[in-house]
């Protein structure tokens, strides 16, 4: 069987291996951490007293997701080149190879199986990552998303899951936004726009166990 996406004329995309696992094949879940990188919590674009308070729920969803083999647990992290279009608009930052790129101790990956650690250069997780395509592998339908930022990266990612029929939830207590922007407007933009299910990391962690 190949899981091979391909893009028509008319830009319809056939998705066979969506199908296929909807007849049971995997149908696993994606915990998507979302930027939680030493540059984005201390780093240029620090967020330290926020981000520091999601870590702990986020490491809780990370620890069952693991010890779950219906979980995949994917590691979304900006990896910039200089001449990326957000460098004009926010500077340098996670640049890619450079410990600001890296994922905070707390929360690295560990090697785990079923974990996928996917480099972006856009905002959006599935945006020119291939993370689709592996996605299809595993049969994902349905994603939850954690990490930064609620009103960014993490609205964007929701959009790419949206568009491709993923069903979405988001523990509110393990996303976060910048200083001064709206966290609870951003949680209702991806609940009114796309149909996101607002929830709790208890209430994630806690369903399977
Ligand atoms: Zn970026």
């Amino acid at each position: 069987m190949t899981n091979r996406i391909v893009y028509d004329v008319s830009g319809v995309i056939p998705n066979t291996a969506r199908a296929d696992s909807q007849q049971g094949i995997l149908n696993l879940k994606a915990l998507i951490v979302i930027d939680m990188l030493n540059d984005f919590v201390t780093g240029v674009l620090a967020n330290k007293t926020d981000a520091e308070r999601i870590v702990p729920n986020i490491a809780r969803l990370i620890e069952h997701a693991r010890g779950d083999k219906d979980w995949l647990v994917v590691y979304s992290n900006d990896a910039h080149r200089a001449d990326d279009p957000e460098i004009a608009v926010w500077g340098k930052h996670a640049m890619a190879g450079t410990r600001g790129a890296d994922v905070i101790d707390q929360l690295a990956p560990v090697g785990a199986e079923r974990e996928i650690v996917s480099p972006k250069r856009f905002y959006g997780a599935f945006d020119g990552t291939g993370l689709e395509e592996i996605f299809d592998q595993y049969g994902v339908t349905e994603v939850v998303l954690t990490g930064q930022h609620t009103h960014c990266c993490v609205r964007h990612t929701a959009y790419g899951a949206f568009t491709r029929d993923y069903k979405i939830a988001v523990p509110a207590d393990a996303v976060c936004v910048f200083p001064g922007v709206d966290q609870d407007a951003a949680l209702d933009y991806l609940k009114t726009i796309y149909g996101a299910q607002i929830t709790t990391s208890e209430a994630i962690s806690g369903a399977n166990a």
